[in-house]
């Protein structure tokens, strides 16, 4: 794409913000996300300092046709954030927290970071549910779902949502809330960044910690079998308080971890008890009971516990996921997987088996464009691995792991968990009804699909 020097001219005497451009000494910073397989070469990236900014930047593309892309936190796995020869509008430097105690609400910016969010909020000793990882954007995170060690017991990220501004199509500011354009509160809830840039987020908070019961616990993944049927009972009746998820990892060299099984297969469990720290263990103890090697067991601030899995998907190295929802954990499928999960080709992938309900499955069904509320697990196989060599067999394990639980997978898939897998698999995450209703809305909000780089909903239905 050749931009008009002059109109970018015109554009950048109002812009507040950082205008990057191929040859400049941020460049290829700029253009990096979380996924290191992405490779994109923009010919502007425009870091918007404010809501106008990013009103101005939408203008500026739509009246030069050029391509667009949006960034928040930059962890979509297939890399939508950026685009090839287009402009990316990023928000990554709006970052900014306000926590309202009395009214019991936090406002955060469109381009802030879970880590950002969790430390003001906890500040009050508040906090809503969100991303286990603390550099995981708010935006992608939020729009398309997001859940997180308090998601049972407060439901989704989206769910938490009271209002937000957006930035449409054609470059105005609009609220989007249970009181006005309420169309477009119910698409935002789960539709991606599909309808326009959100530029602030307001969501309810709620009282938590500010110390949480931590634990992460691990087995030579020969006891796996074992683990995940006493997994399976385990979480069959929680307490919502208790978020909780299963792993398949390469157990790293942490120092509550036997030297004999580091850098081996492990199967762990990650939990976080956000209830009374005093019961925490007496919740835990079917699992503590199974005598885990690895175990790390300990009342923590809940930002601690909210930066714990930081280590184990830093950005820059490649990735590939494949993901979905399981209806259960039947002995048919625990022997493969476990052999599958032994065969990693790489000691930086992982995969989850994350208990679902609680607060999410109470949400209504046709509340949110959010799917899949009722599934018992969400799934997803993570490959993470360095060296462009690596590609196929890394990409393969993700895929032959989906295979592996094939007979548990249930309807859907979760958006934010989605490679680049074509548009059949976003009608997927949605089913045909609502990806039929989130069609009309964006006809209406987006008919031209100027927000096209994401997890597309296709105007024409
Ligand atoms: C290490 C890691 C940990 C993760 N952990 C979790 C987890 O615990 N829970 C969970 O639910 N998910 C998790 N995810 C998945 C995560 O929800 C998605 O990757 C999400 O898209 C990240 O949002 P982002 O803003 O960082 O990404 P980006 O790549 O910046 O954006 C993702 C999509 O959202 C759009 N977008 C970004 N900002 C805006 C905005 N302000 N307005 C409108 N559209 C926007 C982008 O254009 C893109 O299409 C994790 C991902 C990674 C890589």
């Amino acid at each position: 794409m050749t931009i008009d020097e002059a109109a970018l001219g015109v554009f950048a005497s109002a812009f507040r913000g950082q205008l990057i451009r191929p040859g400049d000494a941020s460049y290829d910073e700029a253009r990096s996300v979380w996924n290191g397989m992405i490779d994109r070469r923009p010919a502007l990236i425009a870091r918007c300092a404010d809501a106008a900014d990013v009103a101005g930047a939408v203008r500026f593309a739509r009246d030069h046709d050029v391509v667009a892309s949006v960034r928040g936190g930059g962890h979509s796995a297939a890399g939508k954030a950026v685009c090839d020869a287009g402009i990316v509008i990023d928000l990554s430097t709006m970052r900014g927290v306000q926590v309202d105690p009395d009214a019991e609400t936090a406002r955060a910016e469109g381009g802030a970071r879970w880590g950002d969010y969790d430390q003001a909020t906890q500040s009050f000793g508040l906090a809503s549910p969100g991303g286990v990882v603390s550099t995981t954007g708010i935006a992608g995170l939020t729009l398309g779902g997001g859940f997180g060690w308090l998601t049972r017991r407060f439901g989704l990220a989206c769910d938490n949502l009271r209002s937000v501004d957006l930035v449409l199509a054609d470059g105005e500011l609009v609220t989007a809330s249970e009181d006005e354009n309420t169309d477009l509160f119910w698409g935002v809830r789960g539709g991606g960044g599909n309808f326009g840039i959100a530029t602030s987020f307001e969501y309810r908070v709620h009282p938590v910690g500010p110390l949480i019961l931590g634990a992460l616990l691990a087995w030579p993944l020969e006891r796996g079998p074992e683990i995940l049927r006493v997994y399976r009972e385990f979480v069959a009746d929680l307490p919502e308080e208790l978020g909780i998820e299963a792993m398949f990892v390469t157990a790293p060299p942490l120092p509550f971890i036997p030297e004999d099984m580091h850098f081996k297969p492990a199967i762990a469990t990650g939990m976080c008890w956000s209830g009374p720290v005093d019961d925490g263990r007496k919740v835990m103890a079917p699992l503590l009971d199974l005598d885990p090697p690895g175990q790390m067991v300990e009342a923590m601030p809940y930002t601690v516990m909210q930066s714990l899995q930081d280590g184990l998907a830093p950005p820059g190295r490649r990735s590939y996921w494949k993901a979905g929802y399981l209806k259960g954990l039947g002995d048919d499928i625990i022997e493969s997987v476990v052999a599958h999960a032994a065969n990693v080709p790489s000691p930086f992938s992982l995969a989850e088996i994350v208990r679902w309900g609680g607060a999410t499955a109470r949400v209504g069904k046709d509340e949110t464009a959010f799917g899949n509320r009722e599934a018992p697990f969400l799934f997803n196989a993570v490959s993470m691995w360095e060296g462009a060599e690596g590609d196929d067999a890394n990409v393969a394990w993700a895929r032959d792991f989906y295979t592996a639980v094939g007979s548990e997978l249930t309807e859907g898939v979760y958006v934010n968990f989605l490679s680049d897998e074509g548009d059949a698999r976003v009608r997927e995450a949605y089913g045909p009804e609502k990806y039929a209703r989130l069609a009309s809305l964006k006809a209406k909000y987006d008919p031209d699909n100027f927000f096209r780089s994401n997890q597309n909903i296709d105007p024409g239905g």
